[in-house]
């Protein structure tokens, strides 16, 4: 997997708040919005209209992960659509 040049993290199911930790170390617990207006880099690696949520805060995006997978690092496994050709290193 290339790394992304869009800094996204995994929303937990159920997650509501960011969990992004600051230069202190404190949890940012910002609330999560569905980001309706991604801008170009991001549909860029994520593809169109694909559900990603945004941190009110700092801003750090969140796509929702599929489910509660207990093989960590194997995340990309489910593929419903073919929403990850956007990672594929020839789309730069
Ligand atoms: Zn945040």
């Amino acid at each position: 997997m290339s790394p992304l040049a869009v800094k996204i993290k995994d929303k937990k199911p159920g997650q509501r708040a960011c969990d992004e930790k600051d230069q202190k170390g404190e949890v940012c617990c910002g609330h999560l919005k569905r980001w309706y207006t991604p801008d170009e880099e991001v549909t860029k690696e994520l593809g169109k209209g694909v559900e990603i949520y945004r941190c009110e805060r700092c801003r750090t995006l969140y796509r929702p992960v599929p489910g509660d997978r207990s093989t960590a690092g194997q995340r990309y496994e489910l593929h419903p659509v073919n929403i990850l050709g956007g990672f594929s290193r020839d789309n730069k």
